[in-house]
């Protein structure tokens, strides 16, 4: 190692200083580049030392989840429950979207490195928001179709005076810190044909950097990839999932794996098992842990017909670090059948457990169960609900297996379950508290009424379709299917809990009316930080749940708030815009529960607070609900049926549930006269593809486009004669008619 960890850190902050005092248009570059230190950067610098003992410098935000452990839990107590009614914010950063942020931004010595929609990475000063750099991947507009969850991006990865980012179309770039310039960059997608995206923060440790990928609801093959940090070579891969067993086993893992899927062709629909969130590297044995998701097709009869556990689906995996080799797993959903992923944030302990001490990994994945697993050799220790959990009764802690719940099985009839797709806990963070032992988790209750596709029981035949949904879930028509069964629908709701995952005690639990909320931070100074669906940016006292602070931000929040410190003064921040994996169900299906907030408009921010902050926010225009006047012609019920079906199949997934957008993505039910008579152009020619509508043609035909813009017309008229109070409620009944 040539300079001390000290030695660097006293480089940075010089530079920092002389950066920050200068005039403000102040040739700040020349003065980093006065300042000569070994490598390419002098800024992000960031060794191994330096990032393993991230513990020793709190005003730092080293990590993804702060440090390697990522239990984002931070020794800053400046900001306390006795102070925290003086925080204010000192600076906000528009970044001119209205689509849901999502990144954690990566600080390091007064700059903070984050991401925006379309991939984009942003070196700003933490003390003024003053961009030093910014880099843009140039996302085709069209890839935006490959993705389930919007143009979202999770942040990057500061080692060695370089920033990693990936971005949606698969690439991965290795930047220098200090000028955003690119050094490396390499396509980490095995096949452009299949709709890989990538919207998670790579990881770095041991001169490796680690991505995965997302995509399993379209039918791909999940993998992760380790590249070498300093020339972007690749040093290993993990597939998640095994391929067609004729072309042979990449490594024993697969050989193992393949064991599990039955049937003769599951490999054809990719098989899922995609890591698109978690990757976490455990310096304590060498390891690096992976969060794998859910299954592709996401029923589990058509996917594996005859059963299997199909692994590793819905698992957390720990491979070699060094060379990906596999040493152990859990699987937590086996036979996944719900998009039960377990990508969620992992976080590692030590923690005492029935008295001897263990060094644990903590997660709460989608499917509703707290997992305690011993990290020596992948037991499970713990797993006790933290939410509503239909699906299974329990986990029997002596065969590491739940037990499915046969009242709620889908697989005749459709049924309500909870957790539904969305999990009860996402990708949004949560904090671990070793003091008091206790997760803050960001938790829902939201059900789904899952079926198993109607085409698929009627000929046994799943049509498998590259570039769409492949879900083998009926959503033509599961509208109807949740009218007909509105009296046993769980209400959907949000929490956000303190939880006990070695007792499965909830401590205290605090209801948020909408369910999709944001991450969490928790503080030595007694809080525990989250903005929600509402736009309030809270501050919790973390023994109690007690509401201590809040701020309105006029915007729902996903992301999970950071906290810093920068020339003795702690900070907080968070970025807000809201969307990402509920753009399909933004507005739910009645009860609907649209809060004040809500009807604002989606504002894309970097806010950061201090103790003392007096900025304000601009108060934003009240979002126009109002729904044109439509011109209807008479159309035959098969052909709304049919452009439910295709809207459903299709559209959804961005625009909306029952053509309601959430706000992040245009809403149909208003389009303008200028965009109705562009509406083949705009569908089937991809007239506003730069801006990620991309063209259709390959699965629609014209018919299809005129059917589901007679379907949203129709569903347009419906909700402003609602709004009108010329008819009740929305009546949906294409599919109740002959
Ligand atoms: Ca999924």
């Amino acid at each position: 190692m040539g300079l001390s960890m000290k030695n660097k850190i006293f480089y940075v902050g010089l530079v920092l200083i002389l950066a920050i005092t200068g005039c403000s248009n102040s040739n700040e570059k020349e003065l980093i580049n006065d300042v000569e230190v070994s490598g390419s950067s002098s800024i992000g610098l960031i060794d191994d030392e330096r990032i393993l003992s991230a513990e020793s410098e709190p005003g730092n935000w080293l990590a993804f989840g702060r440090t390697y452990d990522e239990r984002r839990f931070s020794p800053l107590k400046q900001i306390n429950k006795e102070s925290v009614s003086d925080l204010g914010l000192v600076w906000s950063k528009d970044m001119g979207t209205n689509r849901a942020l999502e990144a954690t931004p990566i600080v390091v010595d007064g700059i903070m490195f984050f991401t925006s929609t379309w991939s984009r990475v942003y070196a700003v000063k933490a003390l003024t928001g003053e961009t030093i750099w910014s880099f843009d991947p140039k996302v085709p507009g069209e890839w935006a179709k490959k993705a389930c969850c919007d143009i979202v991006n999770r942040g990057v990865a500061v080692y060695n005076g370089k920033v990693y980012s990936a971005s949606l179309d698969g690439r991965l770039f290795a930047l220098n810190a200090e000028t955003g310039e690119k050094i490396w960059e390499v396509d980490t997608i095995i096949d452009r044909d299949r709709s890989y995206t990538i919207t998670g923060a790579p990881r770095v440790a041991k001169g490796k950097v680690y991505i995965g990928n997302g995509g399993a609801e379209y039918g791909v093959r999940g993998y992760v990839t380790a590249y070498d940090s300093e020339s972007g070579d690749q040093e290993w891969r993990f597939f998640t999932v095994p391929g067609n067993p004729d072309l042979g086993f990449e490594d024993p893992a697969m050989e193992m794996a393949a064991k599990t899927w039955k049937g003769t062709d599951w490999w054809e629909f990719g098989g899922g098992g995609t890591v698109w969130n978690s990757i976490v590297y455990d310096a304590d044995f060498n390891n690096i842990y992976l969060g794998v998701g859910n299954g592709s097709p996401w029923t589990r009869e058509i996917r594996s017909p005859g059963g299997g556990d199909n692994l590793f689906l819905s698992s957390i995996v720990a491979v070699d670090a060094d060379t990906g080799v596999y040493k152990w797993h859990y699987q937590t959903t086996p036979e996944d059948n719900w998009d039960y992923t377990a990508v969620q944030d992992m976080a590692l302990a030590d923690m005492e457990i029935d008295g001897e001490m263990k060094k644990v990994l903590l997660q709460a994945p989608k499917n509703g169960f707290f997992y305690v697993i011993d990290r020596t050799n992948g037991k499970v220790l713990r797993a006790h609900p933290f939410a509503a959990v239909t699906w299974a009764t329990h986990v029997d802690l002596e065969t590491g297996r739940p037990v499915e719940n046969p009242e709620v099985d889908y697989s005749d009839n459709g049924a309500w379950v909870l957790p539904g797709p969305l999990g009860a806990h996402n990708w949004q963070a949560m904090s671990i508290d070793l003091d008091s032992g206790l997760a803050y988790i960001p938790t829902q209750e939201n059900p789904f009424f899952y079926a198993v596709q109607e085409d698929y029981k009627k000929t046994g035949i799943f049509k498998w379709t590259p570039g769409k949904w492949n879900m083998g879930i009926e959503m033509s028509s599961l509208a109807q299917n949740i009218l007909n069964n509105l009296d046993s629908q769980p209400k959907p709701g949000g929490f956000l809990k303190a939880f006990d995952p070695l007792t499965g005690e909830t401590k205290w639990s605090v209801p948020i009316p909408h369910y999709w909320n944001g991450g969490v931070l928790g503080t030595a100074g007694g809080l525990v930080f989250q903005g929600d669906a509402l736009g309030m940016f809270s501050a919790y006292d973390k023994d109690t749940g007690e509401r201590l602070w809040e701020f309105n931000t006029y915007t729902s929040m996903l992301a999970p708030p950071i906290t810093f410190e920068v020339e003795g003064e702690q900070y907080v921040s968070i970025l807000t815009g809201s969307g990402g994996g509920d753009l399909f169900g933004g507005e739910p299906l009645p009860p609907i529960e649209i809060q004040a907030s809500l009807t604002y408009n989606n504002f894309g921010r970097l806010l950061v607070f201090k103790l003392g902050g007096q900025e304000t926010l601009p108060m934003p225009d009240v979002r126009d609900t109002t729904i044109p006047e439509q011109k209807l012609v008479q159309v035959s019920i098969d052909q709304l049926q049919d452009g439910e079906s295709k809207y459903n199949e299709n559209c959804a997934v961005c625009h909306g549930f029952v053509v309601k957008s959430g706000g992040a993505i245009p809403d149909l039910r208003k389009m303008s006269a200028g965009v109705h008579d562009a509406f083949n152009q705009i569908v089937l020619e991809g007239l506003l593809a730069g801006g990620g509508m991309a063209s259709f043609s390959d699965v629609l035909t014209e018919q299809e486009v005129e059917n589901i813009h007679h379907y949203v017309k129709a569903r347009a008229h419906e909700d402003r004669e609602v709004a009108l109070g010329n008819m009740e409620a929305p009546q949906y009944t294409w599919f109740g008619q002959e």
